[in-house]
């Protein structure tokens, strides 16, 4: 029985009509990977697969053009699949939790802009329940000539905002070569939904042992944005945490258009944290509570949001930036939900400290999830 249930096979969905090149494709593939394989009973269709199985080999057969779809994984599951009846995986940063029982809110500006306005924003949204200090240093603006960011300044203030106030950091990396000098700063790498799909960065960011907050690209369905994680997950790191933005769409009522059912979907399909930024869906400050408590009663495990005391003085997403006080409204509002689902808010642990560095570099050293 357990036996059975380690051979469990592929199971491949065939183009009907096949063609002779196809067919001779497929079967070559599945030589050349080590399966045995024949058609399910009565089917023409159905191909199942017996053999060893290996994560990458459900893109592999996809690749083939006589290949409607992989209908089941079988042993070829890709790393981010939640495995049947799997837990969820709580990764957890200086205290912040994430997954599982514990969901966060991640709080700050879009970008640092100013280091006295980052501290005292930081005390703020720690103080109503944030666990994680957010701030651009490197921004990915749509177009070159808007405010993209301080770079290492803006890092220097990030490290001294939570040198002050405890709070771990999550800022966005959007360059390959910056990994080391980011990941020198931040506790959580964020990869914007404008760098979703680049390849380069996500693999460096798969030798790291800093978690990623990957966004969703714009433009991505749900599988892309599985596989973008996958790159990390290959690598050898596992604390990915998907964040669900908002996609393009045909209205302009909001900024973008929040995917509530992708948050519903991907608990049920990946074992990997997943958060909502509804900032950047609504776009504008009025919505965003509103999208926070729809995304924490989708499953969300925490939120993401832009939090600025005086968004006119702001080069970047001021129109989307909530205040304090609507900060607090929406932490109450989490904290209720997450109690309707016997889940609760985790709050960061760091005791503040007086050197203004986050504590060693950004390279694995340990496999294990947890993070000092
Ligand atoms: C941001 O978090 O400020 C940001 C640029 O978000 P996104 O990549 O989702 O647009
Ligand atoms: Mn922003």
């Amino acid at each position: 029985m357990v036996l059975q249930v380690l051979k469990k096979p592929m199971l491949l969905r065939l183009r009907d009509p096949l063609t002779e090149s196809e067919r001779d494709s497929i079967f070559r593939l599945c030589k050349e990977l080590g399966y045995s394989y024949q058609f399910r009973a009565g089917s023409k269709e159905l191909l199942e697969l017996t053999g060893g199985g290996a994560p990458s080999h459900r893109s592999l057969f996809e690749d083939l053009t006589g290949i409607l779809s992989v209908v089941d994984n079988g042993q070829a599951r890709e790393l981010n699949m939640r495995p049947v009846g799997g837990p969820d995986l709580v990764v957890e940063v200086a205290g912040a939790r994430f997954g599982g029982e514990w969901a966060g809110l991640i709080a700050g500006p879009c970008a640092v802009e100013r280091a006295d306005r980052l501290q005292s924003i930081a005390e703020r949204v720690k103080a109503a329940g944030a666990c994680v200090l957010r701030g651009g240093a490197y921004k990915p603006r749509t177009s070159p000539y808007s405010f993209r960011g301080l770079g290492e300044e803006g890092l220097a203030m990030l490290a001294e905002a939570r040198a002050k106030t405890g709070l771990p950091i999550v800022t966005e990396v959007l360059d390959p070569r910056d990994v080391d000098a980011v990941g020198a700063v931040t506790d959580i790498f964020q990869v914007g939904s404008r760098s979703m799909a680049n390849a380069a960065l996500l693999t460096e960011l798969g030798k790291s042992n800093k978690p990623v907050l990957l966004k969703r690209g714009m433009s991505a369905t749900v599988r892309e944005f599985l596989l973008a994680a996958e790159y990390v997950l290959m690598g050898g790191n596992e604390r990915v945490l998907l964040c669900e933005r908002g996609v393009r769409s045909f209205d302009k009522v909001t900024r973008n258009l929040l995917d509530v059912g992708a948050i519903a979907h991907l608990k049920r399909v990946t074992h990997l944290p997943v958060l909502a930024d509804p900032s950047h869906a609504a776009g504008r400050r009025d919505l965003v509570r509103a999208l926070a408590r729809a995304s924490m009663a989708a499953g969300a495990d925490g939120l993401i949001i832009e939090v600025h005391p005086d968004p006119g003085e702001v080069h970047s997403d001021g129109a989307q930036a909530v205040s304090f006080e609507e900060f607090e409204r929406i932490s109450a509002d989490a904290r209720a939900i997450l109690k309707l689902d016997g889940r609760r808010l985790s709050q960061a642990e760091v005791a503040p400290r007086s050197d203004s560095t986050a504590g060693g570099g950004a390279r694995k050293s340990t496999s294990s999830l947890k993070v000092d």
